[in-house]
């Protein structure tokens, strides 16, 4: 469980699209109690199954704007064309109360959280190939032809980032992964 008594770590954890880190993010929460995912505003459309609060907070773009304008997230990029933000009071609430709270975001919003808080720490999943990528983006058929090209450009460039990030996971085996990452977790939190 969390530790109610310590103020919890805050985990920037990002991935080129298609690489699994939601896959990975999945098995994470279910195996350590002390990990919880922020809940994302998009203006992206929700994808088949996707739930509003649950896997995104779906906004539109004016009500973005207006999280915007009240100070409302501690971040926020947009990305293949739709504005993506983590908002700051969830995260904040999560922290006080000791969870080990993940951001699941793209390259542009992780730096600006890695220079607003230090503390933070970056974890970057990497595929074991572009060409792997490619593949499980073409398997998960969810985007069009178009899409797809746009998320593999954006994808060749936020792995040239990853560098920046204090640690990288390969995500080969999925399992061997998750344990990566979990790993880093009790590194970082020094807990078992
Ligand atoms: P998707 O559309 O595939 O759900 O997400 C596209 C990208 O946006 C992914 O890299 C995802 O991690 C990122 N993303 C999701 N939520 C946020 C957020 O709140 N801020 C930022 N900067 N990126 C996000």
């Amino acid at each position: 469980m969390c530790d109610t008594a310590k103020r919890g770590t805050l985990f920037v954890y990002s991935g080129a699209s298609g690489v699994g880190k939601g896959t990975i993010m999945k098995k994470l929460v279910e195996r350590d109690k002390s990990i919880c995912l922020s809940v994302s505003a998009t203006t992206r459309e929700p994808r088949e199954g996707e739930i509003n609060g649950v896997h995104y907070w779906f906004v539109s773009r004016e009500e973005f704007d207006k999280m915007i304008d009240d100070d409302g997230f501690m971040e926020y990029a947009t990305y293949c064309n739709n504005y993506y933000g983590t908002p700051k009071k969830a995260v904040e609430e999560k922290l006080a109360q000791g969870f080990n709270v993940f951001l699941e975001i793209e390259v542009k919003g992780a730096l600006n959280i890695i220079e607003k808080y230090p503390d933070c720490v970056s974890i970057f999943v990497l595929p074991p190939s572009f060409e792997t990528l490619e593949k499980r983006l073409r398997l998960r058929n969810t985007e069009t032809e178009e899409q797809i090209r746009n998320r593999l450009e954006t994808a060749m460039r936020e792995i040239k980032l990853s560098e920046v990030y204090d640690y990288t996971v390969v995500n080969d085996d999925l399992d061997k992964a998750v344990e990566d990452v979990l790993s880093i977790v009790k590194e970082v939190t020094g807990k078992e």
